[in-house]
């Protein structure tokens, strides 16, 4: 995949909080979501059992107390334990000094690609102009802009506390989709998915699900796995499915997305590209973790769909172009 160096970057979807102290505590934190006791192992004030047997649980917990929507978050856990970027937890780190996003990822700065952080702006403009366009188009909609913030270690959000350890994460109680980018690190080494555009199918998967907040399919999902308790994890992996054939859709018109003034952002994605995006979906699969984590593959944990699932779900979005032909859930809700 080739950015154009030409396009114009909208730095204000993006919140460069990387250096703050865990957010600062800012946010209001929704009663009993962990305002008090965020321990350095990890998610939303819950303390984690230590064992791999606890990882699943832990998963599916995160994901229907605290509202967290992540890339798979006992994946994280699995590699190497929640908080495994406790290193940098609470830190004061590396990018604190550094000059805001409008300078840096400004077309002035001829080596603004070079910067993750630059690099990931303009896959949030592309993703989100993709969406400004589809979802008034495919499903009647208008879209809203959701901002990603950029963290460093810690943050506090609308569904509680969390560390980097968690991994990438949209949060529906405020909108916001939350990143340490430093998870690209891990993503390319422990994860074994390097490249951008495994990188860019992580934020178009979170954007999914900011799509999905927008047509209430998180709200009736959440409601669907209160009546039927007995079936929260599998319908946890049909939401997180979904989240794929979005990012799938996106990923098939990425070279047709736009910045403000009609300039394309990317001016190549190639087959290589999608082969990276079907890697990292598949490293991200429960089952691919669990083995990681070395434990049994155990269908009945999953909470995010298996890695062959994964691949499917996000080559259904890729190969239709169309994210009406995302229907993971069926009759289910
Ligand atoms: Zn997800």
């Amino acid at each position: 995949m080739e950015l154009n160096e030409d396009a114009n970057l909208d730095p204000g979807q993006v919140e460069d909080m990387r250096g703050r102290r865990g957010g600062g505590g800012r946010f209001r934190l929704p009663g009993g979501l962990g305002g008090g006791g965020r321990g350095g192992s990890g998610g939303p004030g819950i303390k984690l059992p230590a064992g791999k047997a606890g990882i699943a649980v832990v998963a599916v917990v995160l994901l229907c107390l605290c509202g967290f929507l992540c890339l798979g978050q006992g994946g994280l856990g699995g590699l190497g334990g929640l908080g495994s970027l406790g290193g940098l937890t609470g830190t004061e780190t590396d990018t604190a000094t550094s000059a805001p996003l409008d300078e840096t990822c400004s077309r002035q700065n001829v080596n603004r690609f070079d910067d993750p952080a630059c690099v990931n702006l303009a896959f949030v403009n592309s993703i989100q102009a993709y969406w400004q366009r589809a979802l008034p188009e495919n499903f009647g909609r208008p879209y809203q802009t959701a901002i990603t913030r950029y963290f460093s270690g810690a943050v506090s959000t609308g569904c509680g506390s969390a560390d980097a350890g968690v991994g990438p994460f949209y949060c529906p109680g405020d909108n916001h989709v939350y990143i340490d980018l430093t998870f690209y690190d891990e993503l390319a080494s422990r994860f074994g998915a390097p490249g951008q555009f495994a990188q860019a199918y992580v934020m178009a998967h979170e954007y999914g699900h900011h799509v999905q907040a927008l047509l209430g399919t998180e709200a009736q999902m959440r409601r669907q796995q209160q009546r039927d308790p007995g079936n929260a994890n599998q319908l946890s992996v049909t939401l997180e499915l979904q989240a794929d054939c979005y990012a799938g859709a996106w990923a098939r018109a990425a070279t047709s997305t736009t910045d403000a003034g009609g300039q394309p952002l990317f001016t190549s994605v190639t087959e290589q590209d999608i082969r990276e995006a079907l890697t990292a979906a598949a490293a991200v699969g429960d089952d691919t973790i669990q083995r990681k984590a070395g434990g049994r593959v155990d269908e009945q944990a999953f909470t995010h769909g298996s890695a062959q699932q994964r691949q499917q779900w996000f080559d259904q979005g890729y190969k239709t172009g169309d994210p009406k032909r995302c229907d993971t859930f069926g009759n289910a809700l």
